[in-house]
């Protein structure tokens, strides 16, 4: 492997926001924190910069205690148990995590209560007696979540402790109207209680500084904050009544646990020291990269947390860094990439009211790549934006056409023309030499964009290259050329694989599956090797054997995909459980023996049979997606089973009058059929 010499090798700590343990993300969640971590991640380390990738599961906290509580069952267990499924769906989104953890790990556990004894000696913690809410029958105080009520803004009925949920209002459960226990119902009483606060305050002019200092965060991120130091910063109470949690190690403090926003956002330190010290044990490279001042922290998140990121984590870091050695100094924040809300056609997200995908459903839906492309190519950098089934189907149209059907021409003529073998360099005249410029430039142009979080132009520009490539191949018509003179139209098809690898490597950030195909038709470099500056009019010589290409993408059914979807949707609820029917409800169905008289291809239609049936008394169309799994002979003069009395339904056009009826497993299908010979029309009871 080519050792890359960089002048400026930077140090980066890339993390994404902490996904709260107890739900999955959705897709808003994924392209504002994870998926857009990866993409910077993996172009760093493409361009030779060393990066450490963070993040992990936030596992302490009230909702996760109070289904532990309701379900009666540890919620350390509960947490692990998302946490395992979380990780999982990373996993199967490519997200090339260095590490994914969780907060409930002992190195974690064991830097907090340290970080925040030090915050302690160097005097910024103070104690404070107040009133809060006590249910009686749990025994139990109740802070956040632990109690709701109706919202003294806006009288919303189901307002929880800390936040209402209709008009946004951050409260305390002393707000609440009418507040019950959110594990027993009863109505708490008032009770005397001492919580350890962080004197914000105290770092208010510091804070200011470092914000005002700092040109790299965006403007808009600049302005919040500054705004909310305006306001003054409140004295912000970091400990809770729970069980569930980081136990607090002030002097006094046995009952009380670490608020979870105050200990989750350390998660970014200790999953680095975790990852030193356990996946590579090499301890030190975890003040390696903390403890270096040049270090470029970067913080992937939705626009709620930038406060958090920007304020209230660094406090932490001034707070803890008095007194310290500057090689023990940790690092203050570099920057935050932060994104607006992404909605569903144009409504809020919503798991109860079923709005909306989340990642582990849109894998079922769609091949990965797809997704990822969409998702960055849509990114919701300056406003917020829709996730739209008609620009999903749109942004297939893109990868087909453009960037697809750009390679797959270009090398299928390799291979039929030039005996896979790139062809040989001549001459270039004007438009070739305007293309290799092109070529030559590309990285730069989508890397500049990139090291400015611009994922979403990067990504458009990266297309803008393929189209580029698409009308350079038309204006030289090589087809045409070839007749004439072969070796120019070879010239135009050595450029063409010399841009079809730039978009592997271009790519490879966005789309890793994709890149690696591209790369092992094109017969060259591992994903893994991938050099960002290594794009050239050169990449590939002359003579080079590549193999013969598949398509890279295929046209999605997004009508079928919508329909699946709505499947997915309606059968959520019931998800596990089964539903008894009853013997009268059962004969409610007429399944019957039906002959197979005639089957056809539907147009336009790649998965559809129309199939006309004998069913004895009456003959009738079906429509049946049995394309991909049975030749037209073999259904041919088949008896099959029928449900015949299911509500019509229009397929591209064509009315189907009842359903086949056949077993499904993954992607095989087998239909039914008899077991003994009985004419058409025959009852399955
Ligand atoms: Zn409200
Ligand atoms: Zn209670």
């Amino acid at each position: 492997m080519i050792k890359l010499v960089t002048k400026n090798k930077n140090k980066w700590v890339v993390t994404s926001a902490w996904p709260y343990v107890n739900a999955i993300p959705h897709l808003g969640n994924l392209i504002g924190s994870t998926l857009s971590a990866d993409v910077f991640a993996r172009f760093l380390r493409m361009k030779g910069d060393e990066v450490v990738f963070v993040s992990g599961s936030d596992s302490h906290g009230t909702p996760i205690s109070i289904e532990a509580k309701k379900l009666n069952v540890p919620a350390e267990e509960l947490a692990f148990k998302y946490h395992n499924i979380i990780k999982d769906l990373h996993e199967k989104w490519q997200i090339s995590f260095d590490n994914y953890t969780i907060t409930h790990n002992p190195i974690h556990i064991e830097f907090v209560k340290k970080m925040y004894l030090d915050i302690q000696k160097n005097g910024y913690i103070l104690e404070k007696e107040i009133e809060s809410l006590y249910c009686k029958q749990d025994d139990l105080f109740l802070p956040d979540r632990f109690v709701e009520g109706i919202c003294p803004h806006c009288n919303f009925e189901d307002a929880r402790g800390d936040q209402c949920d209709n008009c946004q209002r951050l409260l305390t459960p002393l707000d609440l109207i009418k507040p019950k226990c959110a594990v027993c119902g009863h109505t708490p009483t008032i009770k005397k209680t001492k919580h350890w606060y962080l004197d914000l305050p105290k770092l208010q002019d510091r804070l200011k500084n470092l914000i005002e200092e700092n040109e790299i965060i965006p403007a808009n991120a600049r302005q919040m904050c500054l705004n909310s130091i305006a306001e003054g910063l409140p004295e912000r109470a970091i400990t809770r009544d729970l069980e569930w949690g980081i136990p607090a190690p002030f002097e006094n403090a046995e009952d009380k646990t670490i608020y979870v926003w105050f200990e989750a956002v350390l998660g970014y330190i200790t999953a680095v020291k975790e990852w030193a010290e356990k996946l590579i044990n090499d301890p030190d490279k975890f003040n390696y990269f903390w403890n270096d001042p040049t270090t470029k922290t970067v913080f992937f998140i939705g626009k709620d947390n930038i406060i958090f990121h920007l304020i209230v984590f660094p406090a932490l870091l001034l707070a803890y860094n008095d007194n310290k050695k500057e090689s023990e100094k940790l690092v203050l924040p570099y920057n935050v990439s932060s994104t607006e809300w992404l909605m569903y056609e144009n409504q809020k997200f919503s798991k109860s009211r079923g709005i909306g995908i989340w990642i582990d459903e849109a894998l079922e839906l769609a091949p990965l790549d797809y997704w990822r492309f969409s998702l960055v190519y849509n990114r919701m950098e300056k406003s917020d934006a829709s996730f739209l089934w008609s620009e999903f189907d749109n942004n297939n149209k893109i990868l087909n056409d453009v960037i697809g059907n750009f390679i797959h021409r270009s090398m299928t003529f390799i291979n039929k023309q030039f005996n896979n073998k790139i062809p040989e360099k001549i001459e270039p005249d004007e438009v070739d030499k305007a293309f290799i410029l092109k070529i030559t430039s590309i990285s730069k142009k989508v890397g500049d964009l990139l090291e400015k979080f611009e994922l979403r132009k990067a990504l458009r520009e990266i297309v803008n290259f393929g189209r580029d490539g698409n009308v350079y191949l038309n204006e030289k018509a090589p087809w045409h050329l070839i007749k004439k003179n072969k070796k120019a139209a070879g010239y135009v098809f050595n450029l063409c694989a010399q841009a079809s690898y730039a978009l592997a490597v271009l790519l490879s950030p966005f789309i890793p599956g994709t890149s690696e195909k591209i790369l092992s038709y094109l017969n060259t470099s591992k994903l893994s090797e991938l050099i960002w500056d290594s794009i050239s009019e050169n990449s590939l010589k002359a003579g080079h054997f590549i193999k013969k290409p598949e398509p890279l993408f295929q046209k999605l059914d997004i009508e079928e995909i919508k329909q699946k979807y709505e499947q997915l949707k309606e059968g959520k609820p019931n998800e596990g459980e089964k539903e008894i029917i009853s013997y009268d409800e059962f004969k409610k169905l007429d399944i019957r023996v039906a002959l197979v008289e005639k089957v056809e291809k539907v147009p336009k239609a790649d998965k559809l049979y129309n199939l006309s049936i004998d069913l004895g008394t009456e003959k009738r169309t079906l429509v049946a997606g049995l394309a991909e799994h049975y030749k037209i002979e073999d259904l041919q003069g088949k008896k099959i089973v029928v449900l015949t009395n299911l509500e019509p339904r229009k397929l591209k056009g064509i009315l189907s009058k009842g359903m086949l009826l056949a077993a499904v497993e993954n992607d095989k299908v087998s239909i039914l059929i008899l077991d003994r010979d009985l004419p058409p029309g025959a009852r399955i009871e």
